[in-house]
């Protein structure tokens, strides 16, 4: 089966969270599934890039706005890869123009178009995991572009969707969705399933859980989404077609 998991900046923070997830990926590929995992930057680390680059500029351009902030994905899945070799895990990092994910040129908000080139099915037939740098993507100038703030989920739904996958595992630090926010109220309660529209209007409330333009996508492709806590065993969130 092949499978996309998605691990958010708080399950990267460090080393040791870094290489739990890579030990979660590990363990899927030791049970014969084909995996795509796809990374956001570490804990703050975008947060820190934008700090850096206002120090050198009150208006950054956008473009090389976009290409400094990739990196910080970038340098998740080269880690990433590292981790599960130390595992003995075949795997190959690919930032988004290498994964052939394709956007149109709103540098910062690019919204997702396509998935050219077959170089993640080739690695994967090759017997590799690929993991791919969240957050960006290349234009039709083959400029790199970044999806907006929380866009590593777009891109695992996407990936999930261009690719066919049969699953779309998102791992963050809450373990699941809830109907309100359960760090500031812990009378909040976890959803088994939620549809994708009841999903679309608390992302749009504000809901900091899943990306809103992700949760179109899966909506769009029908990618089933489960969201998961990346530290705590448990049946997670689907999000679905009810
Ligand atoms: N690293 C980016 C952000 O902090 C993208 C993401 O985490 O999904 O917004
Ligand atoms: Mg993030």
């Amino acid at each position: 089966m092949l499978m996309v998991h998605k691990y958010g900046g708080s399950s990267l923070a460090d080393a040791k969270r870094l290489m739990l997830a890579a030990s979660r990926v590990a363990q899927q590929v030791r049970l014969g599934h084909r995996l795509v995992a796809v990374v956001s930057a570490q804990g703050d680390t975008t947060d820190a890039l934008l700090e850096n680059a206002a120090q050198v500029s009150r208006r950054p351009s956008k473009r090389e706005l976009d290409a400094y902030l990739s990196a910080g994905e970038q340098m998740s899945a080269a880690l990433m890869v590292m981790a599960l070799e130390a595992q003995g895990i075949p795997a190959v990092s690919l930032a988004g123009w290498q994964a052939g994910l394709t956007t149109d040129s709103v540098h910062g908000d690019a919204r997702v178009l396509g998935l050219r080139g077959s170089r993640i099915r080739y690695e994967l037939d090759r017997g590799r995991t690929v993991v791919v740098a969240g957050f960006q993507g290349v234009d039709a100038a083959g400029d790199i572009t970044t999806l907006g703030r929380g866009g590593s989920d777009t891109t695992a739904v996407a990936l999930a969707a261009f690719l066919g996958a049969e699953r779309c595992m998102i791992y963050t630090d809450v373990d699941g969705i809830y109907d309100r926010d359960p760090r500031k109220f812990p009378e909040a309660k976890r959803y088994e399933r939620i549809g994708y529209d009841e999903m679309l209007a608390l992302a749009r409330g504000g809901a900091q859980v899943l990306h809103d333009r992700c949760v179109e996508l899966a909506k769009r492709y029908q990618v089933p989404v489960q969201v998961l806590s990346s530290f705590r065993p448990g049946p997670g969130t689907l999000v679905t077609e009810i």
